[in-house]
């Protein structure tokens, strides 16, 4: 098994080399992961420059490990490119669940679905952010990994997109792992107004949780300590309720 490793948080970020150390039971690892941070830039890939890539100094001996200069979308799309017969994705382990909404922002699910397009199994992982003060455990996350690896078959039966969001709790304060579904709501986001020359400008930063907490979710799963795995597939479209009107593409088209 080949393993391709990556994440947002910039190849320096810890949980990116607990993650990698774990996954090295499960086969061959290699990361590939942005040179800096880059939470919040979802799928997003570069189309309009060019794009370093640099093999850099690894903490792992069996590991390489390459840098670039890029988003996560962009590390997955040139590994997959330089490497061949990549088995699986693994993106993470973030900092700060991504779960509900952000689902859509998170560069590091974002890296797990440009694997996915690609047809590659991949699977993201977060564990929740420590609060003030309190560091972030990325251990019980990193030994689940190589487990996941063993068990979901990349070979199996289907594409694979999982989500994995973890409580920051040492294992003896995991209650079980739940299947869920995506909740509602996510992280607000704060905006303060700065003044460059003539021009006003802003800065976006991350406010505090807006979560709704629906039994069945990955929101309630980790809100109860529990581990929550949710299986994505990159269609977007509701099969339920749209609060749309009946008529309305025959309206709309007897109107144009
Ligand atoms: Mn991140």
């Amino acid at each position: 098994m080949k393993i391709l490793v990556t994440n947002d948080d910039g190849i320096h970020a810890p949980g990116l080399w607990a993650l990698a150390a774990q996954l090295t039971r499960a086969g061959e690892v290699v990361v590939c992961a942005p040179d800096r941070e880059q939470s919040g830039t979802g799928t997003a890939i570069t189309l309009h420059r060019r794009v370093r890539l640099t093999q850099v100094d690894s903490p792992l001996a069996s590991v390489r490990a390459y840098s670039v200069e890029g988003t996560p979308g962009d590390s997955v799309l040139l590994a997959l490119r330089m490497l061949e017969d990549v088995t699986m994705v693994f993106s993470g382990i973030n900092r700060g669940a991504n779960m509900g909404h952000d689902v859509l922002l998170s560069g590091t699910v974002g890296a797990a679905l440009q694997g996915y397009f690609h047809g590659v199994p991949s699977v993201a992982i977060s564990v929740e952010a420590g609060r003030a003060g309190e560091s972030t455990n990325f251990e019980v996350a990193a030994r689940l990994a190589p487990l996941l690896a063993a068990r979901v078959n990349p070979n199996g039966a289907g594409p694979l997109l999982l989500n994995v969001n973890l409580p920051n709790l040492p294992l003896e304060r995991i209650g079980g792992i739940d299947m869920t579904r995506v909740g509602t709501g996510g992280y607000s986001t704060a905006i303060t107004m700065g003044r460059d020359g003539d021009s006003d400008d802003y800065r976006i930063s991350i406010g505090k949780p807006r979560w709704s907490f629906e039994e069945g979710t990955d929101i309630h799963a980790v809100d109860r300590c529990r581990i929550s795995i949710t299986p994505l597939r990159g269609e977007l479209s509701t099969a339920g309720e749209t609060f749309l009107p009946e008529d309305l593409p025959s309206a709309l088209f007897r109107d144009l």
